[in-house]
């Protein structure tokens, strides 16, 4: 089975990406947490994507697509199948992601959109926090202000990007591009939504329940 989380920034998909990993076995494709990577990492690729990144805009179709590409090519995308969150969010990179799926004889099997009322978006993502070793997420509302990570004891952080003034412009890009993947993928039948205005644990009930439908 592979399926792709969509939705806008602080939606929510990378609390519902880990459950869903967890229990359906799946390869999790981030493109935002191998971006983040190749930036603290210091490679030419992450120095490109910083710009792009600290600004609130999207990284370049070509550099991102490659990136993905080369992730799905290893065996284990196609034994295990693979989670796509926060790929595609262009047009272009939809339909690279059409192509190269096909061209190993697979599919996007579900596109789980999980929608969220705009006004709780900057609140919520300004409120986020994330462990700088294992990726793990957390909400200064609902967790407190946690300085270590419950899980790995790694840094809580905010990320560079989860400031107001970045957040809206990421919004912005939302607008402009990913959310033209919502017709996109309701054209190919495999579109899911989902009301992300809920609980963690309830949204993830009905992400359950649209993947029973497909897998
Ligand atoms: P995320 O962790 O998914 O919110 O991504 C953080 C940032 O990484 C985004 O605001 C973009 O600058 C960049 N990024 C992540 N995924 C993509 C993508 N598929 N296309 C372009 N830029 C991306």
């Amino acid at each position: 089975m592979n399926v792709m989380l969509l939705g806008a920034p602080g939606a929510g998909k990378g609390t519902q990406a880990a459950r869903i990993v967890e229990e359906f076995g799946l390869v999790h494709l981030s493109t935002g947490d191998i971006l983040r990577k190749a930036v603290a990492d210091g490679t030419p690729l992450g120095i490109e994507a910083k710009r792009h990144m600290d600004e609130g805009g999207l990284v370049p179709d070509d550099v991102v697509i490659g990136l993905v590409r080369e992730r799905i090519m290893q065996p284990d995308a196609a034994e295990r199948g693979v989670l796509f969150d926060g790929f595609p969010r262009t047009i272009p990179q939809a339909e690279a992601l059409d192509e190269a799926l096909s061209a190993s004889g697979l599919a996007l099997d579900a596109v789980v959109s999980v929608e969220v009322d705009p006004e709780a978006i900057v609140a919520r993502i300004t409120s986020r926090r994330q462990c700088r070793a294992c990726g793990k997420i957390f909400n200064v509302i609902s967790d407190g202000d946690l300085a270590a990570c419950t899980e790995c004891g790694g840094e809580v952080y905010q990320r560079d990007d989860d400031t107001e003034a970045v957040v809206r412009k990421r919004l912005d890009a939302y607008e402009a591009q990913t959310s033209k993947l919502v017709p996109y993928y309701a054209a190919q039948g495999t579109l899911r939504a989902v009301d992300g205005n809920r609980t963690p644990d309830e949204v993830y009930e009905s992400v359950r329940e649209a993947l029973a439908e497909v897998g």
